[in-house]
């Protein structure tokens, strides 16, 4: 272990958000690292960015004799302003952990058995290029699939393109984000982008519908929540839990799980029949007023009611809060937003009641991004594909990502051969027996391909059916594409960049990737030479130093995040086919689908059964950090909350340990009970990501229970793929 913090020092610096450390320097070729102090010891410090989540919050890396001896945060980051979580600040441990991937392995026992001789990266990388080169040849390009995760993902993106694979897909989508972004994107013509621009610092009301801040921990958002509350924002909680946020709400409505369309729906309701909505800001900027109206008449807090199980009088109340926040509501869109297959729906929902309380685009709102000129490569163009995507982007779900892609349609189409036969995966930084539903399916998917190549940081249980195993360089030791946000208040530019060379044989991402490109004479699509040409080229517009950029980095600009600070070359105000705000969905109407959101009643729980909700814990990042050795100490498992009244049904006592079996059979690692008022009786609810099948991760193997293998049923959205998970339904079993 190359880090001495105990975990009281840790603890600290997680609460401590940051130390003062002065400007952070970077390990340049030209600009030697600035020394500093950790404690008694000489430092260098290098500024760069986290990736213990995907939230890339800025850091310095301290390292003395080569090592990284201490994390904090960048107070130079203009996001995060030198806070970190705490998986942040454990990051050496992810650097340092003995269970890496060191060497390049290829398999040697059958799928699932995890053995694997050691290679050379010559060794590897000519057969991954022989292996995708005879694929090619036998079945065409798109028969190779990539599911990226991570924020390299972008260069085996190009590499797969480059290939002729139209076919990737990503979990932040059709698992994830997916849903928010197709909703809101119909309604406003944007998505919302990660970091969300949320105007914490101006919203006089923060709505939250089924959003964890504070369980779900993005530094800068968290602070920001947290400094609104402080400052006297109110904060209504829309959750069948009593959560870490609705502990903190003016207005806690515990709903019945599945109705959140129909509040939403009376929510609208109210502030239309009491002339409550912000009219100037409708008639202005949006369309669609009129059927809007007809279409909400009915659905009054009283029909909401009988079908939320929320008292009409709060539904009023807080409808009233809103009418007198207005502009300054900020209602979160969320960002785990597949729960029921109508997720497009809810989103276009949460969208229609931000415009009408005029909260796009304004103070306290949701605020608008401001667009970066970077450099450009000019690679040739990609080779168009005959055969169309697999996935059902764009044909099947119309309205899914052909950027994003839909994991569970890439799926679908392994196991089926339709449209055509998928026969190998390229799988980068993604646990495809975690983040996607029914793993079962998954694995006999896995069982048909002809060849699965694994590249990742740790051996997470995918590794084990790899036929090639590949082991990436961590963050700490690697470049990226830098990061650019134009979803902040002042957009920025930053770095990430090594602050040690590679541990083992371990390599980065963008090494990989353009290695892959020159065996499979694809160099053209990679037309640089290392990270620093490639750096120059996309900040060359920006008029900025590379070095004042490794120094510091990041660096950001001016931002115009309101309408009224927006300039022509930031393009149209609401980029939707109308160019207005559409509250009634022409794009949706014509493609078969509701245009306005209609509440549809979702399936109870049988007797003896709960409804399956799942969420985030705040030391852990999925199921990417369950082997940190101080996260671990933490928060080694998952617990299940459970209505106290249920358990005492049910004989059931705090703490006991339990197994969980679901409709259909399929059962969990055991898990310790948290019994609570906090939750309704008719669900429970586990943190995600535990529950780990691969043996290799000593510290997280069958620790905790897995939600995943409680998934076995999921319901698609139909406008874009995306799988609604919360339709799983659990009995609790006695463990023994
Ligand atoms: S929120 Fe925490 S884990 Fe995520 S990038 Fe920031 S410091 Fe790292």
């Amino acid at each position: 272990m190359g880090v001495k913090v105990t975990r009281r020092e840790f603890v600290k610096l997680s609460a401590g958000a940051g130390a003062a450390l002065g400007v952070g320097k970077m390990l340049a070729a030209d600009a030697p690292p600035r020394p500093g102090w950790c404690g008694a010891q000489r430092v260098a410090q290098i500024a760069t960015n986290c990736e213990m989540c995907f939230w890339r919050c800025g850091i310095i890396a301290e390292v003395a004799d080569g090592k990284v001896v201490r994390i904090t945060g960048n107070p130079d980051h203009p996001l995060t302003h030198g806070r970190l979580c705490g998986r942040g600040n454990a990051g050496t441990e992810l650097l340092y952990d003995p269970d890496r991937l060191k060497y390049p392995l290829l398999r040697t026992g059958k799928r699932g058995e995890g053995k694997f001789e050691r290679v050379s990266w010559d060794c590897a990388l000519d057969y991954f290029a022989k292996r995708l080169s005879e694929l090619k040849a036998q079945y065409g390009p798109e028969s190779v699939a990539l599911f990226p995760h991570g924020v390299a993902s972008a260069f085996f993106g190009t590499l797969m393109k480059a290939y002729g694979s139209p076919n990737h897909a990503e979990p932040s989508f059709a698992q994830c984000r997916g849903p928010r972004d197709v909703g809101y994107a119909l309604t406003f013509g944007r998505d919302l982008s990660s970091p969300e621009p949320l105007d914490f610092e101006e919203a006089k009301l923060i709505v939250l519908i089924g959003s964890h801040i504070g369980e779900n921990v993005f530094t800068s958002q968290v602070t920001a929540f947290a400094n609104a509350l402080s400052r006297g924002a109110k904060l209504i909680v829309v959750d069948p839990r009593f959560s870490t946020s609705a502990a903190k709400a003016d207005w806690w409505l515990p709903i019945r799980p599945g109705t959140d369309i129909a509040l939403l729906l009376a929510w609208m309701s109210v502030l239309i029949s009491e002339d409550a909505y912000d009219k100037e800001y409708i008639e202005t900027y949006a369309s669609g007023f009129s059927q809007l109206a007809a279409h909400v008449r009915g659905f009054t807090p009283e029909w909401a009611e009988a079908i939320t199980e929320l008292p009409a009088a709060d539904i009023r109340a807080t409808a009233k809060a809103m009418a007198e926040a207005k502009p300054a509501v900020l209602l979160h869109p969320g960002r785990h937003t597949s729960w029921y297959g109508d997720d497009t729906q809810r989103a276009r929902a949460m969208a229609i009641l931000t415009a009408l309380t005029g909260s796009w685009g304004r103070k306290g709102g949701i605020f608008l991004p401001t667009p970066i000129k970077t450099g450009k490569f000019t690679p040739p163009p990609f080779p168009k594909s005959q055969r169309g995507r697999a996935d059902g982007a764009g044909t099947r779900f119309p309205f899914a990502s052909e950027d994003q892609g839909v994991t569970n349609g890439l799926i679908d189409a392994t196991l089926t051969g339709e449209p055509y036969p998928i026969k190998g995966w390229v799988v980068y930084g993604q646990n495809v027996l975690q983040s996607i539903p029914q793993r079962q399916k998954t694995l006999a998917a896995m069982e048909k391909l002809d060849f699965i190549a694994v590249l990742d940081v740790l051996p997470m249980e995918p590794s084990n059916y790899a036929d090639l195993l590949l082991p990436e360089a961590t963050y700490l030791e690697r470049y990226d594409l830098p990061h650019i946000v134009t979803s902040a208040k002042r957009p920025f530019v930053a770095l990430r960049q090594p602050a040690i060379e590679p541990l083992y044989e371990s390599k980065p991402g963008w090494w990989i990737a353009s290695e892959m490109a020159r065996r499979l004479g694809l160099q053209a699509y990679f037309p640089w030479k290392d990270p620093e040409q490639h750096l120059q080229t996309l900040i060359e517009p920006l008029a900025i130093s590379s070095n004042v950029l490794r120094t510091r980095g990041a660096v950001s600009f001016t931002g115009r995040p309101y309408i009224e600070d927006r300039l022509p070359e930031d393009g149209p105000l609401f980029p939707t086919a109308s160019g207005k705000i559409e509250l009634y969905s022409a794009s949706l109407k014509d493609a078969g689908f509701d245009p306005l959101p209609q509440y549809v009643p979702v399936a109870n729980p049988p007797i003896g059964y709960f409804r399956l909700l799942d969420g985030r814990t705040p030391l852990h990042s999925f199921g990417r950090t369950q082997n940190n050795a101080l996260l671990s100490s933490l928060t080694s498992e998952n617990e299940l909350w459970i209505n106290a009244a249920a358990a005492r049904d049910l004989g059931l006592k705090d703490s006991q340990r339990v197994v969980l079996e679901n409709q259909d059979g399929s059962r969990s690692l055991p898990i310790r009970l948290r019994v609570t008022e906090g939750i309704r009786q008719d669900c429970v609810y586990m943190a995600h990501g535990f529950g780990h099948g691969a043996w290799q991760l000593r510290r997280a193997y069958h620790r905790g229970a897995s939600d995943a293998e409680l998934m076995t049923r999921v319901q698609v959205d139909p406008i874009m793929g995306g799988t609604g998970m919360r339709v799983n339904f659990v009995r609790i079993v006695r463990e023994g």
